[in-house]
């Protein structure tokens, strides 16, 4: 199945990180701007508010696979190269905008600097790359060389930004954190994918040494043609399970129906991050509701090509639903019912919840209790607690024109749709 290039590994390894030691959780005052690094002055500030200007095209399933199957002609691999250098730093330097339109006292906080400085020295790495070089293959190595250590930089960016957000929350509230989060995330997914998808063009076509994984040879870049849903629910479900026998000493059972046989074009560490978050709570659920009913995940495919119809995966488990007044925060980031976390990213400010969500006067101070706080529901589990599954699995699933949808019976169960199109293979 998947063969994980050297730097688009699965993104569930990058999950069960710990986040460092020092949280602060009160993420009040003076204590605050401890160990602050003032970010880098950078000598490109007029180049950065020109390229952020800069128009982009939204990245498409079919811009990924426009070079065709690997190996590509050396004419090729340094047009995917020109065209990387050309828009990353405007990828680029439209986050190092917005992380500066946020507020002075959230940016200056030493996990949202550590971020906006990742992404000033990934710019200025790659703006000191002569666009002009890029015409022959010794240039592409050394600028692939460079692409893989922006992509190294940037890889556990998650966890510090939470861990920075729950910091701040004295001075933002959850819908700004959620809307900068949302924003940030997806355009990094775009980001990210930009530079992968040229690393693995680069490691399919250019010979490697035995030493470094290469993408097989139904990938294009970072895209399967021949993904298959089935083989990364099971991966996902092991290595979920894993986690729940540390964490409860339990593993529950989980069934795949449907059509398990399919194959379907897609990007397997944008599947595999869904399914591992989402057999995160469904086996978490499952294991608190004490219930030996095994998760059902249902695959389907609509007929058609997969641009057309794509494929739905239902995950239903029988772990009791969703609260009514925790459900409409499911999509907030930071919100979890993990651990009894207690307060809220923006505690300062307790009646917005109830504008919300429809949940009448009695939901207000329990749902506050369920934004995540402590550094402990961070550092010491792996199973749940950030508060980043749902908002980035959608994120995640929206970014090709997909969805993801949850359904909960209360008192009894949840379901949760996932759908993804595909891309069309023709002519390849
Ligand atoms: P986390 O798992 O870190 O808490 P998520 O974003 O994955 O964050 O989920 C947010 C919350 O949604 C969970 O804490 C839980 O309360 C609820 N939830 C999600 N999926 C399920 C499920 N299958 N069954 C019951 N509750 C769920
Ligand atoms: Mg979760």
């Amino acid at each position: 199945m998947y063969r994980a290039v050297a730097v688009a590994r699965p993104l569930q390894r990058t999950l069960v990180r710990r986040v460092s030691t020092s949280f602060n959780s009160h993420g009040g005052g003076g204590s605050m701007l401890e160990g602050y690094t003032p970010p880098t002055t950078s000598p490109a500030n007029d180049m950065i508010a020109q390229l952020a200007a800069k128009h982009l095209d939204r990245l498409s399933l079919k811009d990924l696979i426009r070079f065709g199957r690997p190996p590509l002609t050396a004419q090729s691999l340094l047009t995917s190269a020109r065209i990387t250098r050309e828009y990353l730093p405007v990828r680029l330097s439209r986050r190092i905008r917005a992380l500066r339109n946020l507020p002075y006292i959230i940016v200056s906080n030493p996990n949202i600097s550590k971020i906006y400085n990742n992404y000033i020295e990934s710019l200025t790495a790659i703006l000191a790359f002569p666009a002009n070089s890029l015409t022959n293959l010794t240039e592409e190595s050394k600028f692939t060389e460079l692409l893989t250590e922006i992509v190294k930089t940037h890889s556990n960016t998650i966890p510090v930004l939470a861990k920075g957000f729950l910091e701040c929350r004295g001075y933002t509230t959850p819908e700004e954190a959620t809307k900068f989060l949302d924003h940030h995330l997806r355009a990094r997914i775009g980001t990210r994918l930009m530079a992968e998808q040229h690393i693995g063009l680069h490691l399919a076509s250019v010979p490697q040494p035995p030493t470094i994984d290469v993408p097989g040879e139904s990938y294009i870049g970072t895209v399967d043609t021949e993904l298959r849903p089935a083989e990364i629910i099971d991966s996902c479900a092991s290595f979920v399970g894993d986690i729940c026998e540390l964490r409860y000493g339990a593993r529950p059972k989980l069934t795949i129906d449907g059509n398990p046989d399919i194959m379907f074009p897609y990007i397997p560490v944008h599947l595999e991050y869904i399914i591992t978050e989402l057999l995160k709570n469904a086996f978490r659920a499952t294991i608190e509701a004490n219930t030996p009913v095994p998760i059902t995940v249902t695959i389907a495919a609509a007929p058609g090509p997969p641009d057309a119809g794509g494929i739905t995966i239902r995950i239903r488990d029988q772990g009791g639903g969703i609260a009514p007044e925790d459900f409409c925060h499911i999509w907030s980031y930071s919100f979890s019912t993990f651990n009894g976390s207690r307060s809220s990213i923006g505690s300062g400010n307790s009646g917005h919840l109830d504008d919300l969500c429809d949940v009448g006067t009695d939901g207000g101070d329990d749902v506050m209790s369920r934004f995540t706080e402590s550094a402990g529901a961070l550092e010491t589990s792996s199973i749940a607690g950030l508060g980043y599954g749902l908002p980035m699995s959608r994120a995640y699933a929206e970014y090709f024109g997909g969805s993801l949808k949850v359904q909960s019976a209360y008192g009894w169960g949840t379901d949760v749709y996932l759908r993804l199109k595909g891309v069309g293979l023709d002519g390849l």
